[in-house]
């Protein structure tokens, strides 16, 4: 099938996928299976060399598995895309492909937990270094690109205060060093954000977020040029073997055909949410790119297609005054992950960062008193109302405080 370009909304439905060739069958067929059978011992043999296409074994390669990989290639703009088995397969086979022993890493300021962890092991094990920066003023990015540094690895909005990298300063700084530049687009999926439009070299994503955007599936994916791919398919996937299973392509092929729909959603209720979460007495600080008072708001509306649905914010009080709130919500529930239907709240230093030393966790933001609220599908005012009986519970002419 000859590929016509289309629109974003269509391509997610379509792309990667003729019923036709199937059956007929409307839905992708889930080709669960580990390998393929060979009509002859010579097809086998062309299959290995490389001499005849068609799949061989399912670490190598699988129909409902590039359907997914094909789909998301053309969301993000990609010439090609790998799928993993979770995000972090896809973080570390990236950093893997990208750095040898000796090499140096350049973070943004901020980066999710278990990213963290993999820098701490990289650099027990292989003496591969990493710094991290703001990357907010073009000189210092310049003087902290040093000649080993491999790749510049950034968040956009950083997990969990938000905080933008703007894509397109720092693309031009990493193309003056020849530095390949690797954004973790999980925050903002393609709909909101496609950093390989901006110059960029690799998109990571946990597709067990808003890609998936229904809770069921671990899974991750990166998206960049066919070439690097292919090396780093032959790398991680066939021979470190991080791969996604066919159920769980299957099912990020289900989910992302609403991604347009939810992503929305998810911005028209945190939006709402941010505007009552802003005036409560028991915030005291709220991170949200939406917030007129957001002091990187005009890059977000630059970068970004809207805010998303992420909110952080401190309240006031300490780390127990943060988890009696947690445990006051009553339909938004207490657990890590995020880009679900359902709203899930959390508690970043003692959570998904409490692997980050307090040092390097205050510099990044994440205070005791702060929490995490993926704002989810439900109907925004029941959002809010649980909210607000938990922070009404947190100000101080409440009883139930003075009680404590
Ligand atoms: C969740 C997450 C990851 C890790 O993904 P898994 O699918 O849980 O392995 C990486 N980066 C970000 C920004 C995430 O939110």
């Amino acid at each position: 099938m000859v590929h016509q370009k289309k629109r974003f909304e269509t391509e997610i439905i379509h792309t990667g996928y003729d019923s036709l060739e199937e059956q007929g069958s409307l839905v992708p067929p889930l080709f669960q299976t580990s390998t393929f059978t060979f009509s002859s011992a010579q097809e086998g043999e062309q299959r290995f060399c490389g001499e005849s296409n068609g799949y061989i074994y399912s670490r190598l390669g699988n129909p409902t598995v590039r359907i997914l990989t094909e789909r998301i290639a053309a969301l993000e703009q990609g010439e090609a895309a790998l799928a993993f088995g979770s995000g972090m397969a896809a973080v570390s086979g990236t950093l893997f492909h990208l750095t040898k022993t000796g090499d140096h890493i350049l973070c943004s300021q901020g980066i999710y937990g278990c990213t963290f962890g993999l820098l701490q092991l990289m650099k027990e094990k292989h003496q591969i270094t990493h710094d991290f920066l703001s990357m907010d003023k073009e000189d210092e990015l310049r003087s902290a690109i040093r000649d080993n540094t491999a790749c510049l690895y950034i968040e956009t909005p950083i997990n969990p205060t938000m905080r933008l990298i703007d894509l397109e300063m720092v693309v031009k700084v990493a193309k003056e060093y020849n530095v390949p530049v690797v954004v973790d687009n999980t925050f903002s999926s393609p709909y909101l954000q496609q950093p390989l439009t901006l110059g960029c070299d690799y998109v990571i994503h946990s597709a067990t977020k808003y890609i998936g955007g229904h809770g069921d599936v671990i899974a991750g994916l990166v998206i960049g040029r066919h070439e690097e791919l292919g090396k780093m398919a032959m790398s991680t996937q066939k021979d470190i073997g991080g791969i996604i299973s066919p159920f769980d392509a299957w099912l990020l092929l289900r989910g992302l055909k609403t991604l347009p729909v939810r992503i929305d959603r998810h911005c028209d209720n945190a939006g709402k949410i941010a505007k009552m979460l802003k005036q409560h007495l028991a915030v005291k600080k709220m991170y949200f790119p939406g917030d007129l008072d957001f002091p990187q708001h005009e890059l977000a509306q630059k970068q970004m297609k809207r805010p998303g649905g992420m909110i952080s914010f401190e309240i006031n009080g300490n780390k127990e005054d943060a988890q009696a709130f947690l445990n006051a919500c009553k339909l938004i529930k207490i657990a890590v992950s995020l880009g679900d239907a359902e709203t899930l709240i959390q508690h970043p230093a003692t959570m998904t960062h409490a692997v980050v030393p307090e040092e390097e966790r205050l510099k990044m933001g994440i205070t005791d008193n702060l929490i995490r609220l993926s704002v989810g599908l439900e109907a925004w005012e029941d959002i809010w109302d649980d909210l607000k009986q938990a922070l009404d519970l947190m100000t101080p002419e409440n009883t139930a405080y003075e009680m404590k």
